[in-house]
């Protein structure tokens, strides 16, 4: 588009339409942590002989009655926890799944078991999405620097210990849930690692192409691309901070709204 930072742009040899600073900086995302318990019994959801015959079955009751086992959302219970005393709002979230999950689900794990995850709802970590070539089908590179800013890694190791307090008590414990990656919650290097090691995103990039007053942003308070006449963004890339909660329905209210200031500047 021509839109960018303009070196960035020059190095691809593109020319420069608006030097904007802004596009594709100030990225972020809510930086996850993700505790799966694997269990002895079948209740959750899982692979394994029983487990299987257990959802095809969930399944066609499902499909015939709307009920049953396979009316989950699998991640069934949240919660919006204050882990750090001087925060003027939860600032860490909690995500309840009926099976054990490891890296997204991509790695498969065999038996039964549930999950719990932790993010840290107002990070102070801001990454980057540059180009990596000038066609279209590259994928580019995106750096979301998690846990860059030291107060992330504080939020964090607060919320995972809180997490686990949660997790440690009865009715869960009754499963008897063994934990795929034990640590002593004590040991703040250890939890550190851990951390480090596993985090990574819940699926909510924003903040690329940010919305604000200021003659820096790339959009204006109506969506409109600064600089560029008849252009609007109306996705979650507008946002100037990560909203504390899932970002769907906020993403929705953005293209509501765009499409209101659309119509309006039409007539
Ligand atoms: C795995 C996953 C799970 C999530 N779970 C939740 C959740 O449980 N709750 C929640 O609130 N949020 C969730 N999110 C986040 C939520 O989906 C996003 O915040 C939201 O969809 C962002 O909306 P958007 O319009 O900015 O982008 P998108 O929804 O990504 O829309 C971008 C659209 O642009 C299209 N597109 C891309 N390139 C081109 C092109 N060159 N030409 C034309 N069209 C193009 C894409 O096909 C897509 O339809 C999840 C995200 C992921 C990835």
């Amino acid at each position: 588009s021509g839109i960018g930072p303009a070196d960035h742009l020059r190095d691809h040899g593109i020319a420069v339409r608006v030097d904007r600073a802004a596009v594709g900086a100030n990225l972020q995302d809510h930086i996850d942590y993700v505790a799966s318990f694997e269990t002895p019994g079948t209740q959750f959801v899982g692979s394994s002989l029983k487990g299987t015959l257990a959802m095809a079955g969930g399944m066609i009751q499902w499909l015939r009655k709307r009920q049953g086992m396979m009316t989950t959302p699998f991640a069934e219970a949240g919660a919006f926890l204050k882990v750090m005393p001087d925060a003027p709002a939860p600032d860490v979230q909690l995500h309840f799944v009926v099976a054990a999950l490891e890296d997204h689900g991509r790695t498969k794990v065999k038996g039964h078991g549930y999950s719990c995850h932790v993010c840290v709802l107002r990070p102070e970590s801001h990454g980057t999405v540059r180009l990596t070539s000038t066609d279209p089908h590259q994928a580019p590179a995106i750096d979301p620097a998690f846990l860059t800013d030291p107060r992330d890694m504080a939020v964090m190791k607060a919320g995972v210990r809180a997490m686990y307090r949660i997790l440690e008590q009865p009715p869960l414990t009754d499963h008897m849930g063994r934990d795929r990656h034990p640590v002593d919650l004590s040991d703040d290097a250890a939890l550190e690692d851990l951390i480090r090691s596993r985090a990574d995103t819940v699926y909510h990039p924003v903040g690329t192409a940010r919305m604000g007053s200021d003659a820096d942003a790339v959009c204006d308070p109506r969506l409109r691309v600064r600089g560029v006449e008849g252009l609007y963004v109306a996705d979650a890339s507008v946002m100037p901070k990560l909203v504390s909660g899932n970002t769907n329905a906020p993403s929705i209210m953005i293209g509501e709204r765009c499409a209101d200031f659309v119509t309006t500047d039409l007539r």
